[in-house]
């Protein structure tokens, strides 16, 4: 091991090498998959791989083949052998589960020591593993935040980059010099949610340091999917599959696991859009590298680093009596903060009544929505006729976020 590399031999293996490991493994992942009753219906055992090319023919798995596998259908190995289950709210009220071998978590420790080694800690497991002290921290209470960075002389640190900002934010109105009050911090880790170079470039200025993006989702592990190396010029991803488009060509991200054991998923749409960087990157690693995210190609809004589908907001509206037929769904950035205004139109007869039973119905709904989408909204009621209606497709979602 140099001091560059967590895992050298992997990182800068020769690329036809490389392929040929990645074939070996997606085979053996295919047959570990077509264990799960899932993937046995699709008759997945009968698809034959020669090369990397025969991926495109295997079928595509979606987020709603999750939420239909509910609770055991896609889990490829005896079910003692699962230590871990992770679960995300779902849009319909079937959550999605992703479920994990103890070899699982071990080789996720491995890919996110690998994205970190380089800088430090961040994502828990892998910190460990590196070596370093590991504060898990959960979000909100900035001032508490803030004082265990100071106090613990926290070098790296793993962040949503909007929370960054506001981290910024709150250091500036207090007047304090971020590079005073946190000398030792050197790296920060950005990821969970979709940000532009500009951010990026903000972030690394206020601190003093240096900010690298961080790309995972739930589905395949969570981050250590793909990372920035020192190079900072695109993100190199370990399990790598892609859809094929030309290189450069924007694309959606499609993922296939080549170790998992528990639940393997075979060509996984990730609905986020990115394109692959041509050529190699200086820092030795032979893993392809993706673009910064530019966007998702459904309708999944990222708030706060929490995933949310208008479908949800929509599901609470329509199961509430005395809410009309039309919603709104504004977002706006409140300092860095994502905010989000659900403007909602009432039944006629609602404007009948007193004032009270309108407050009443405010405060159920908000309490109503956060139970499902995990973020507090500010609710407006409107009269009947008091949302603009599009000529054609209904706008249900304004998004007034500066890019
Ligand atoms: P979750 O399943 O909650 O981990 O959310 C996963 C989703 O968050 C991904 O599919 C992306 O849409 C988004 N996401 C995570 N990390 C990043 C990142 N570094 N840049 C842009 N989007 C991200
Ligand atoms: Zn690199």
């Amino acid at each position: 091991m140099t001091d560059i590399y967590w895992d050298e031999t992997i990182e800068t293996m020769p690329v036809e090498q490389l392929r040929q490991l990645q074939l070996e493994k997606l085979k053996a992942s295919v047959a570990r998959a077509a264990n799960a009753p899932f993937y046995r219906d699709l008759g997945l055992k009968d698809y034959r791989i020669e090369s990397l090319d025969d991926l495109s023919k295997l079928p595509v798995t979606t987020k709603q083949d999750l939420r239909d596998s509910y609770p055991y259908r896609l889990v490829a190995c005896p079910l003692d052998e699962v230590v871990r289950l992770h679960s995300s709210s779902g849009t319909t009220g079937t959550p999605t589960v992703v479920y994990h071998s103890k070899a699982d978590i071990d080789n996720w420790t491995e890919l996110t020591a690998r994205c970190m080694f380089t800088g430090g800690m961040g994502f828990h497991y892998a910190g460990e593993h590196l070596g370093c002290l590991t504060l898990p921290t959960g979000p909100g209470n900035t001032s508490r935040q803030l004082k265990f960075l100071k106090d613990f002389d926290v070098s790296v640190i793993h962040v949503i980059p909007s929370y960054a900002l506001h981290l910024a934010d709150t250091l500036e109105k207090m007047s304090i010099d971020p590079r005073k009050y946190l000398p030792k911090l050197r790296i920060a880790f950005l990821g969970a949610e979709p940000h532009t170079e500009e951010t990026r470039q903000k972030i690394q200025d206020f601190f003093g340091i240096k900010a690298f993006n961080s790309f995972g989702l739930s589905e395949m592990n969570g981050p250590g999917v793909a990372f920035e190396c020192p190079h900072q010029n695109g993100l190199h991803i370990w399990d790598e599959t892609l859809k094929p488009v030309p290189e450069g060509q924007q694309g959606e991200l499609v993922i296939t696991t080549l170790n998992r054991t528990a639940m393997p998923l075979i060509r996984y749409r990730t609905k986020d859009l990115t394109h692959v960087v041509a050529g190699q990157c200086s820092c030795g690693r032979t893993h392809r590298r993706i673009a910064r995210m530019q966007g998702r190609s459904d309708d999944m809004l990222i708030l706060k680093g929490v995933n949310i589908f208008p479908m949800q907001i929509e599901q609470v509206l329509v199961g509430t009596p005395g809410v009309g037929r039309n919603y709104q769904i504004i977002l706006e950035a409140k300092g860095h903060n994502d905010h989000m205004i659900v403007r909602v139109e009432l039944d006629p007869a609602m404007f009948a009544g007193d004032l009270a039973s309108l407050e009443k119905l405010k405060t159920k709904l908000t309490h109503a929505l956060r139970d499902e989408i995990l973020i507090t909204p500010d609710v407006e009621l409107c009269e009947p006729g008091g949302i603009p209606v599009a000529e054609g497709k209904a706008v249900r979602v304004v998004d007034n976020r500066p890019r």
